[in-house]
């Protein structure tokens, strides 16, 4: 489908990113280069090219560069958070960050912000039927640490390090208070594709 940009600035960012990748990094660096690895949608909007049926960026199987999103390899290259080198659509997955308006009854509306699972609804129709989304899989949940750990740079961008440092102080306080709690309380929410 190829990764809409969030706006001029995440365009511009990745940009700056993809001048950095070379041939031996990214497998269609000549054909991205000479003919572009930005298109337009049916509704004009700028995202990244598709080529050869998937994302110019992703790297086949078997490319000795490696495999998979050359931007994400990029990252982990130069030693630095996925977050800086993809658009905004592909480091927040799979965490899904919406504003939602409640209306509390005092006759004022309020924007809540609300962090969770980027699953298949959020696809809109036919999310249900992707063949290459895993969040709700059994097989994509096989980290030992919880998300609050493996998703920390995710987590800092779209909520901010001082709302990620009460999240993580949350987190341990009631990990901690599992063990003290006569009866024991449960742990951390388990996804249901968890297979434990
Ligand atoms: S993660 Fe990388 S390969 Fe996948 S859509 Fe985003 S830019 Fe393209």
């Amino acid at each position: 489908m190829g990764a809409h940009f969030s706006d001029k600035g995440d365009r511009k960012r990745v940009q700056s990113f993809v001048d950095k990748l070379t041939p031996d990094m990214w497998q269609f660096h000549d054909e991205g280069v000479t003919n572009g690895w930005i298109e337009r949608d049916d509704d004009g909007e700028k995202k990244t090219r598709v080529y050869d049926g998937a994302c110019i960026m992703l790297n086949r199987p078997g490319f000795e560069g490696g495999e998979g999103c050359s931007l994400h390899n990029l990252a982990a290259d130069l030693g630095v958070s996925h977050v800086a080198t993809k658009p905004d659509v592909c480091w927040q997955l799979p965490i899904r960050r919406s504003f939602e308006e409640r209306d509390f009854g005092d006759g004022q509306e309020y924007t809540v912000v609300v962090i969770g699972e980027y699953d298949r609804r959020g696809w809109g129709p036919g999310g249900l039927d992707l063949n290459w989304y895993c969040s709700s899989n059994t097989e994509a949940h096989v980290a030992p640490d919880p998300v609050y750990v493996t998703e920390e740079s995710t987590l800092r961008e779209l909520m901010g390090s001082e709302g990620y440092e009460a999240l993580v102080e949350h987190c341990v306080e009631f990990e901690a208070a599992k063990s003290v709690v006569p009866g024991g309380l449960p742990g951390l929410a388990i996804h249901p594709a968890d297979p434990k």
